[in-house]
């Protein structure tokens, strides 16, 4: 038990190292710190573990044998669900948004229909089994998971479904526990003082990270201001969504009423989703070489964007103390090496 009372594993290989990485001030006009999320464990590493260990934790609670969850094709989320079911010993069943789905979403993908590398090769190797949904039934997503759980109940199995990206109420405690852990390493003098980060900068595609950073962060007091870069939706839709698990975590908690001021950054989104501006990529490019920080192309990259731009911009103080949340991604990147 935590202090919140939930039932919890331990997956993150914790506390994920807070590092100062000075060779980036320049590039990017404030003085950074990087909280390592993209460390938290081995092949399943990222920020979606942080809130498997609230929402496995309740699925083993509840007697489950077979988790259903759901992303685009390369999601990070469902190769982090697929390793960690294998772990324990769960059943797992992705539904995934492709764009050559033959439109049934109850029929499993074959081999050759699958994209050979990135994320997708983990979720194989792990033994997840792999439906392709059309962005129409994704869209109907809720209603396609709870349809096949249903199916998998009749035939006697105990399914759970876990939203895209983990991020409803209980996942996002992950990233409440995450902001735990940055207060201590800032009492332990990890970041220069003591004094709170001006802001925390991270990148948004489902909202339960956001959601726990903020509350997370004023619950702390880790962070005067978080910015949540949208990967893909615009900024009112994820304030909307964002809104909507803060209540849902409160009724986990009651201590969590403040919340840290909230920016949702919209202007890095690039040409679209998983597809970098070119002036994105050259960025990604300079903080691998001048840092050894590798950044994906689909979140942490734009994140990385935002926040330069955020600077230029003058939204972000020059030198203001900045920690930047890498929640990983590497599987993406190593995803589009034709890209690259
Ligand atoms: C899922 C993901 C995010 C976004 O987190 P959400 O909680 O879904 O908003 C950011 N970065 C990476 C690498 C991710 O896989």
């Amino acid at each position: 038990m935590t202090k919140t009372g939930m039932r919890r594993l331990h997956l993150v290989h914790g506390p994920t190292p807070l590092v100062r990485r000075a060779s980036l001030d320049a590039l990017l006009g404030v003085k950074l710190w990087i909280k390592r999320d993209d460390a938290t464990s081995g092949a399943e590493a990222g920020n979606k573990i942080r809130k498997l260990e609230y929402l496995l934790a309740d699925a083993l609670t509840r007697g489950s044998d077979t988790i259903l969850t759901c992303g685009g094709i390369q999601s990070n989320h469902a190769r982090a669900t697929a390793i960690v079911c294998a772990q324990l010993g769960l059943k797992c069943v992705l539904f995934l948004r492709d764009a050559t789905a033959p439109g049934d979403p109850s029929r499993i993908a074959k081999r050759d229909e699958l994209p050979s590398g990135g994320n997708v090769l983990l979720d194989r190797l792990a033994g997840a089994e792999i439906h392709r949904v059309t962005r129409d039934e994704y869209a109907q997503r809720g209603a396609v998971m709870e349809s096949e759980a249903q199916r998998i109940a009749r035939a006697g199995g105990k399914p759970y479904v876990i939203p895209e990206g983990g991020s409803n109420g209980l996942g996002s405690l992950g990233y409440v526990e995450a902001m735990r852990e940055v207060r201590g390493q800032l009492d332990l003098g990890l970041a220069d003082s003591r004094a709170s980060f001006d802001e925390i900068v991270h990148a948004c595609g489902s909202g339960g990270t956001a959601a726990g950073v903020v509350l997370g962060a004023a619950r702390f007091d880790v962070a005067k201001r978080v910015r949540a870069v949208a990967a893909c939706d615009d900024a009112a839709y994820f304030s909307r969504v964002i809104d909507r698990i803060i209540g849902e975590a409160r009724s986990y908690d009651a201590e969590l009423a403040a919340t840290a001021p909230l920016v949702v950054d919209e202007s890095s989104r690039g040409p679209g989703y998983g597809v970098m501006s070119d002036e994105q990529r050259d960025l990604l490019a300079r903080v691998a070489r001048a840092s050894g920080t590798i950044l994906d192309p689909v979140y942490t990259g734009k994140a990385m964007h935002a926040l330069a731009q955020a600077v230029a911009r003058g939204d972000l103080a020059k030198g203001a103390r900045v920690l930047f949340l890498h929640t990983g991604g590497l599987p993406g990147l190593l995803a589009q090496d034709d890209v690259f």
